[in-house]
């Protein structure tokens, strides 16, 4: 493989790659060794001013471009994106941990993303309503909504941004984000691919710093118009609330612990293929990631033991290396939150069937775990692992799964595998859940809406709902005189 050599990352403002004004940085680290491979910039107060009067500037200037025209920029960033792929994963890698498969895999989806929402953004269409008079001709407007800040997590350091980013710019707004600071170069190379493409200054920006002192700078301010953001849910809520007392439109895309339900009549295989690969997909860090496996009772021990069989074929490595299926944990945090959340679970009466524990002594690495007998009081029944732990339980009647599935607080996605119509059928009605995937493995596709219920947000990152909490509506009435 070609080696890429790691970069250090700064602010983007005005068009403008620059160190923090007080030349403030923080170290980046790779989790699969703990070394430290570079440095961000680390913005401070003067530098947020500095990017909101240019997002300000970049709006009056980017709103006045026609939609096909910006179609056509973000069609550029699309290709540039796509052409750099390889390069742009093996960054993601080095600061984030996931398999070099999975980061190219990222990187190739953002310009699939960018691309569908420029097409997107050709259809914003307005209305013409009957009027009561016929001399009067009444018209509803779709307008960009502002300046939008947004604060994107370490997790998929590139499509968390770029969802935001492309519904943000195909809507005609300018886009402001603090990208996470544990994994800033691969998302860095993503905004550098719109300057090149030919945004006019200040369209997009980029900052780093602290994000509780950004957050709550940016959303204060009146330049910004809109807030969005994905991380836990208690974060979600203070931003949510910030937002709502200086009157910002907000999109909360937050935790989750999605429910599988494995019913009486599933095809046994292709549950555990399709759950199975996507609960140890980027070491389970996912907000969809399948959490508590429900699995009828008459094939529970069946599906555990292939469930055991899959993870323990997963090979652990540095997501760089020839042959790795599961990388490092993303930070050092996660690897202490794992090994509580196994010892909690322990506690409360389940049994490790395989992993459970660090592997190696260098770099964040977990083994792959699954974990049976769960109580419902376990941590891991309640809250999100974030981490490569399967939790497996039984259940008699589907009705008793459905009353699991919507015990907590949260409601992002959720899987269900069966043969059965009646199941299907009662499963999509009655399961509280944003996004539902039934006998496949999760297909958060653009063009599908993307967001969660109850604790697990409000608002979309994908499909056609994506594109109007970025815009106003202006209801316009004109009388012939
Ligand atoms: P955390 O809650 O401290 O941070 C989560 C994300 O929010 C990070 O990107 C962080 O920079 C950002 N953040 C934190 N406080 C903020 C603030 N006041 N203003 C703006 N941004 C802020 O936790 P963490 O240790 O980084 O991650 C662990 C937890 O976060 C996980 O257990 C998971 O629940 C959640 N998380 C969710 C997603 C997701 O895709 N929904 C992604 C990453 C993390």
């Amino acid at each position: 493989m070609v080696t890429t050599s790691y970069t250090d990352t700064r602010l983007l403002i005005d068009n403008v790659w620059s160190d923090a004004a007080n030349g403030k940085t923080l170290d980046v680290l790779n989790p699969a060794t703990g070394k430290v491979i570079g440095t961000v910039a680390h913005a401070g107060i003067a530098d947020l001013d500095r990017a909101l009067a240019a997002a300000q500037k970049g709006f009056d200037a980017w709103r006045k471009i026609p939609a096909h025209e910006r179609a056509s920029v973000m069609r550029k960033a699309a290709s540039i994106v796509r052409e750099r792929a390889d390069a742009i994963a093996r960054l993601m890698v080095m600061e984030q941990g996931k398999p070099f498969v999975e980061a190219r895999i990222e990187v190739l989806a953002a310009a699939d993303v960018i691309e569908w929402f420029a097409d997107e953004g050709r259809r914003v269409y307005g209305r013409v309503v009957p009027a009561r008079n016929l001399q009067a001709q009444q018209l509803v407007l779709k307008e960009p909504v502002g300046p939008v800040a947004a604060f994107t997590p370490w997790n998929f350091p590139v499509n968390q941004v770029v969802r935001k980013l492309s519904a943000a710019l195909a809507s005609g707004c300018s886009f402001l984000v603090k990208a996470p600071e544990e994994t800033p170069a691969s998302p860095a190379e993503l905004i550098k691919a719109f300057v090149e493409a030919g945004v006019p200054a200040g369209t997009v920006g980029l900052v780093f710093g602290n994000p509780a002192e950004i957050s709550n700078y940016l959303i204060s301010h009146p330049i910004i118009r809109k807030v969005t953001f994905t991380g836990s849910t208690p974060v979600g809520k203070q931003l949510a609330s910030l937002a709502g007392a200086h009157m910002k439109r907000a999109t909360m895309e937050l935790g989750g612990h999605a429910p599988v339900i494995v019913a009486e009549d599933a095809d046994i295989e292709l549950a555990v293929k399709a759950s199975g690969g996507a609960k140890f997909r980027n070491a389970g860090q996912v907000c969809i990631s399948p959490t508590r496996f429900l699995v009828h009772n008459s094939i529970r021990d069946a599906f555990s033991r292939a469930l055991v069989k899959h993870a323990q074929s997963l090979r652990v490595g540095d997501g760089l290396a020839e042959g790795t299926s599961m990388g490092p944990l993303a930070n050092a945090r996660r690897l202490t939150a794992m090994a509580a959340v196994v010892d909690n679970a322990v506690a409360t009466g389940a049994t490790i069937e395989t992993g459970g524990a660090r592997v190696g002594s260098e770099g964040n690495f977990f083994a792959p775990t699954v974990i049976t007998n769960v109580s419902l009081d376990a941590d891991v029944f309640n809250n999100e692992p974030f981490g490569p732990v399967a939790a497996v339980r039984g259940f008699d009647t589907l009705e008793d799964a459905i009353a699991e599935a919507n015990r907590l607080p949260y409601g992002l996605a959720g899987y269900a595998f069966t043969q059965s119509f009646r199941n299907v059928h009662l499963l999509s009605q009655r399961l509280e859940v944003g996004m539902l995937w039934i006998n496949q493995p999760a297909a958060p596709w653009p063009e599908m809406p993307f967001g969660g219920v109850k604790d697990s947000g409000y608002g979309s990152e994908g499909g056609t709902e994506a594109m109007e909490p970025y815009l106003v509506t202006k209801a316009v009435s004109v009388m012939a005189v």
